[in-house]
């Protein structure tokens, strides 16, 4: 952790490591299934089996939600990430599969904080796409029109209309979903998962795995664990080990700043009435934020490939200015408001740009729902995982996202010329509007 200019820069997101973090494995011991990470998906996937019976170990290399869960931006989207146009036509036919799949996620996590009493500061305000640009607003409009049609509880109107800021133009409203603190959101689920029967090893990173004629032996450094079978919800780590599906997701790091805490006369004078997540229609985005304590949270805008292993970072100096230059154009109103700490985040991007499970080879599935929906999709597919696992009719929320051949394209679009060159973009395009 770093202080520049008034700024923190952490290497953690909203949850700091909890104080009951458990032993790492030492020695042997087996098991029906071992879950591997232990975010939204592996927690998620563990908690469900444990529920259902079944002997689960799961593995986790820092704690439980120290990844991308506990970093991202809380925002719980209730329609697919990506572009619908390009989605519809590239997956017709998945197309109605990926909607319910982003409705029910967001039921699955509304009735899970229910169920488990977790306490995340939940506020169902929805989430905005976006304009800030005419140019923009053509897009979010055709989103709307998409949604619609496909019975998506959406709205198009103007921004003062939705309750926005200021700076933004129209948008399309999703009524479903809104914001919480995804960091208070982890440790709720991790806190039911260990109490409930599975077995929980932290600061445990699975080196590798061989699978054998009845099960898989799942190597870490103080041991072994003899699984019938294994779940990989490794995330953006995934391609570190070997059996992963080659090309499954590229890693890019994700980068987020907080302001002070604004007084409440301030927000409203800045015309925020609804509260709503907001997320602008740039080729890389920005999304905005309210948090319980009344500060902004506000992230992207750059995209940063991997560069060799990936590990704790803190973000890029240049990264966080750039995305200091985005509140101000936004809040122009609230120019005097500081930015007080900085984070950021590994996600793993498929080359679909969509949620994938599959089996990597038999008796090892993996899951990864992180393209710009893993707050809702990752927990409610890890669930589906699990019921899988236990014998259940594929549920059509995993069949959806389902791969019978686990062979991936190369993704052309996340490395660094590529993303550096859809930064560029935007930014012309701001300057055009202005
Ligand atoms: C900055 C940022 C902003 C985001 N904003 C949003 C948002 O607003 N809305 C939204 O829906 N999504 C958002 N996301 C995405 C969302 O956070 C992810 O989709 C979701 O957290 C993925 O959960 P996961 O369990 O798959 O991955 P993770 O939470 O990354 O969990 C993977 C776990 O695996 C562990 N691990 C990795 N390798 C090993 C190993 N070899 N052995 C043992 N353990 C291992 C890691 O330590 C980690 O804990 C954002 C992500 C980031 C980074």
């Amino acid at each position: 952790m770093t202080t520049m200019g008034g700024i923190t820069f952490s290497e953690l997101g909203w949850a700091a490591p909890p104080t009951d973090v458990t032993a790492p494995l030492e020695g042997t011991l087996t098991c029906d299934v071992a879950v591997v990470g232990g975010g939204y998906a592996g927690m998620a996937t563990a908690l469900r089996l444990a529920e259902r019976g079944a002997d689960v170990v799961l593995l986790e290399a820092g704690f439980c939600g120290c990844g991308a869960s506990s970093r991202n931006a809380g925002q719980l989207g209730s329609v697919p990430g990506g572009d619908p146009a390009l989605l519809s036509a590239l997956h017709p036919r998945r197309f109605p599969g990926l909607i319910r799949l982003a409705e029910g996620a967001v039921d699955f996590i509304e009735s899970t904080i229910t169920r488990l009493g977790i306490d995340c500061d939940y506020e169902p305000t929805g989430n905005v796409a976006a304009a800030v640009t005419p140019a923009q607003v053509k897009i979010a409009k055709r989103k709307w029109e998409l949604f619609r049609k496909a019975g998506v509880d959406v709205e198009f109107g103007d921004a003062r209309a939705l309750g926005l800021p200021e700076a933004f133009l129209e948008g399309m409203l999703e009524r479903k979903g809104g914001v919480l603190d995804p960091g208070k959101f982890a440790l709720g689920l991790r806190t039911a998962l260990l109490g409930s029967g599975a077995r929980v090893f932290e600061q445990t990173p699975v080196q590798s795995m061989e699978p054998t004629g009845v099960g898989v032996i799942v190597a870490v450094p103080g041991g072994h664990v003899r699984a019938e079978r294994v779940v990989l919800t490794t995330n953006a780590c995934s391609r570190d080990l070997a059996i992963a599906p080659k090309r499954l997701a590229a890693p890019v790091w994700v980068s987020m700043i907080e302001t002070e805490p604004i007084p409440a006369d301030r927000i409203k004078e800045a015309g925020w009435a609804s509260r709503s997540g907001i997320v602008t229609q740039h080729q890389i985005m920005e999304s905005y934020r309210l948090s319980r304590r009344n500060t902004i949270v506000t992230g992207v805008r750059r995209l940063q490939a991997a560069r060799g292993a990936i590990g704790p970072r803190t973000p890029d100096p240049s990264v966080v200015a750039e995305l200091t230059r985005g509140f101000r154009a936004r809040f122009p109103s609230l120019h005097d408001i500081a930015i007080r700490r900085a984070w950021g985040g590994w996600i793993a991007m498929t080359p679909s740009w969509l949620p994938v499970a599959g089996e990597a080879t038999r008796n090892v599935s993996y899951l990864i729902a992180c393209n710009g929906h893993g707050l809702a999709q990752a927990p409610h597919l890890g669930t589906l995982l699990a019921d899988r696992l236990a014998g259940d009719r594929p549920h059509e929320d995993l069949g959806t996202v389902w791969r019978t051949r686990s062979r991936f394209a190369p993704a052309l679009v996340f490395n660094g010329p590529a993303m550096h060159m859809l930064w560029a973009l935007d930014r012309w395009a701001d300057r055009r509007a202005r």
